[in-house]
């Protein structure tokens, strides 16, 4: 009996334990295999997310500064070509007309300058040329169309011919040509005497040349070196504020002592002649109209040019600038360090639409991440929360089968101590010998009720018997006819009441007999009925056994007229082996585990069990039960 004892125990804490072992399992894989990644890879993405939006806020500078550079380049490009094409212009073409370079013995022709008979190029306003020996008060001419002469020309570029006379004036004193010299690229031609004789003739009457046409062709053989250097580039304003862009080249011609014997045309050459050549660039077409017409074809979409009479914009937390000075990057020569900034424009980007885009993106991120944590959350507490329940269960366990293995040791060391001193012969007296007996048989009694009970817990704490649906009354009927007392003369202490109509319950027949029986003769024992009138306070009200019905099932009470259980007490008496210490406890037996076993019958139904005062005095012990189709 003790090994079997021994052994449901066992298998009570094996099964609690096992229990335990697989919840934990289950915990620890869903933090390992849930939770963790979920962690990390929420982490790894966010940090992702940061370091992208970062490295694209960084980037922008330098593609507004690439765009920027681009644009330059491509504005560079078109102002080079122009002015390629004005290096390789021969210094013939600066005059209303020039001879062209003619067949030997052919005579001398005079055709229109391309300067003076075609429409400028754009971006020109206007040529001008000069000798340099003439000094500060040379005679300069303004080339550029035929109907518009020098002075006349004021008329559509007011200032322009007044310009020049200024600009000869300065060069002179700055010593511009020695510096220009120093600078420029040179290029040497070996050019035919009659052609450079007839051209950089100071003779405006083309008659005397034309007559010279014997002299020229008895030279034609001969070679004079003209020397042309490559434009200079100036930015300046003028006094009144008008910006002018100029470019001046030197233009050498080699004197030649054959002019000497030539006609009075061309007696100036003999000893060399050098020519200033230039022309004006219009600001507003190179500063204004060109960035802005290339700026379409080199700019992204995103970015935005802000031409050069705009205000300048400044870089913001929004706003990312890159500014050029076209005056310094196009390497103009300027007289003041104020004038590098004529003309500025700018590139720029607004990253406000990156930053908007980051900001929607995050909130995806947290809400999403939200919803996860908060799923994730859930799902670890209610893990959490089933492992602690399991461990306290656990715990419940270990405690009951402490309690359980100290429990039997009291009946046990009864009965032996009762049994040995019958057997040494301690007492000779016959009422003694009969007391001990009676001790034993008592004890023993209480061994088997505690045994009973202890395997009644161990099946229902593995799994109990499968409920089936059955009619409460007719469950109860024959279990309370059994509790009768049959043969008293006392009469019964026992009514029943049933209710009529209960829905079918989910139960165990032998669990419901289980609860009553245990029930009623808990009411016995600490509610006695008085037999006949009442007597010593006991009630002689019967012990009522009853049914009725309740929403979602149904209940069985037992109502008593004893001293009820202290409202803290009511939780306690249904822990194991807990017995209440008053009078009628320590005088009645018991093992503490009668209602506990209800609780747990009760629950291992799907039910419940509880206990409150009965009013007019005493107690009511319920059992809830679920109805059938509840249940299922
Ligand atoms: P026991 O073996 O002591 O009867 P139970 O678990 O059945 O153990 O009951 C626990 C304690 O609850 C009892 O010791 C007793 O003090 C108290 N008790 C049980 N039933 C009643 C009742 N009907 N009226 C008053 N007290 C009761």
């Amino acid at each position: 009996m003790v090994r079997l004892i021994r052994g449901k125990l066992l298998e009570l804490r094996r099964a609690s334990s096992r229990t335990l072992t697989r919840k934990r399992t289950a915990l620890s894989l869903y933090v390992v295999l849930l939770v963790l990644p979920t962690l990390v890879l929420g982490t790894l993405l966010w940090h992702q997310l940061v370091q992208d939006q970062q490295e694209r806020l960084a980037a922008v500078p330098l593609q507004v500064r690439d765009a920027a550079s681009r644009l330059v380049d491509t504005v560079n490009a078109r102002f080079q070509r122009l002015l390629e094409r004005e290096n390789r212009r021969g210094f013939e073409e600066y005059r209303w007309q020039f001879s062209p370079r003619k067949a030997v013995g052919a005579p001398i022709v005079f055709v229109h300058s391309p300067l003076a008979s075609e429409e400028p190029p754009e971006g020109i306003l206007s040529w001008f040329t000069y000798h340099l020996a003439d000094g500060p008060e040379a005679d300069y001419q303004l080339i550029r169309s035929p109907d518009h002469r020098d002075e006349e020309y004021d008329r559509i570029e007011p200032g322009l011919y007044a310009s020049v006379g200024q600009l000869v004036q300065h060069d002179w004193e700055d010593g511009f040509f020695r510096r220009v010299t120093r600078l420029s690229d040179l290029h040497t031609e070996e050019t035919p005497l009659p052609f450079v004789g007839v051209n950089a003739s100071r003779e405006r009457d083309v008659n005397c040349l034309i007559a010279a046409n014997p002299e020229l062709e008895e030279l034609e053989e001969k070679r004079v070196l003209v020397r042309s250097f490559d434009f200079h580039l100036r930015f300046y304003f003028e006094g009144d504020g008008t910006p002018r862009i100029v470019a001046t080249r030197p233009v050498n011609i080699q004197g030649d002592p054959a002019f000497e014997q030539m006609s009075d045309c061309f007696r100036e050459l003999m000893d060399g002649e050098t020519l200033m050549q230039g022309f004006f660039v219009d600001p507003a077409w190179l500063f204004h109209e060109l960035p802005l017409a290339c700026a379409s074809g080199v700019l992204e979409g995103s970015m935005e040019f802000i031409p050069a009479d705009a205000p300048l914009l400044a870089r913001g937390r929004d706003l990312e600038v890159a500014t050029i000075r076209p005056v310094e990057a196009l390497d103009f020569e300027t007289y003041a360090e104020e004038d590098l900034d004529y003309g500025s424009i700018q590139v720029a980007v607004s990253t406000r639409e990156l930053r908007a885009s980051f900001a929607a993106q995050t909130r995806r991120f947290l809400g999403v991440a939200a919803m996860l944590l908060l799923a994730l959350g859930t799902g670890l507490a209610l893990l959490l929360r089933s492992v602690r329940r399991e461990l306290e269960q656990a715990e419940r366990t270990e405690n009951f089968v402490a309690a359980v293995t100290h429990e039997l040791r009291t009946p046990v060391s009864a009965i032996r101590l009762y049994g040995e001193m019958l057997h040494d012969g301690w007492t000779v007296s016959a009422d003694k010998q009969k007391e001990y007996f009676a001790r034993i048989v008592s004890e023993s009694m209480r061994l088997e009720t505690m045994v009973e009970r202890v395997l009644q817990k161990a099946r229902l704490d593995s799994g109990g018997d499968e409920p089936v649906v059955v009619d409460l009354n007719e469950c109860l009927r024959p279990t309370v006819e059994e509790l009768v007392p049959r043969g008293r003369a006392a009469g019964n202490d026992l009514a029943l009441e049933l209710a009529p109509g209960l829905p079918g319950v989910l139960a165990s027949p032998e669990a419901i007999s289980s609860i009553v029986v245990n029930l009623v003769e808990n009411a016995r024992k600490y509610a006695p009925v008085a037999a006949g009138s009442s007597t010593n306070g006991a009630s002689s009200e019967p012990i009522l056994v009853r049914t009725r019905s309740q929403r979602g099932g149904a209940v069985v009470e037992v109502l008593d007229r004893g001293p009820g259980i202290p409202d803290h007490e009511k939780e306690r008496v249904f822990d194991a082996f807990y017995r209440i210490g008053n009078e009628a406890t320590r005088t009645s037996r018991g093992t503490g585990l009668g209602l506990h076993l209800v609780r747990a019958q009760a629950e291992s139904m799907g039910g419940s069990a509880e206990v409150e005062d009965r009013p007019g005095g005493g107690s009511v012990f319920r059992v809830t039960l679920r109805a059938a189709d509840k249940a299922s």
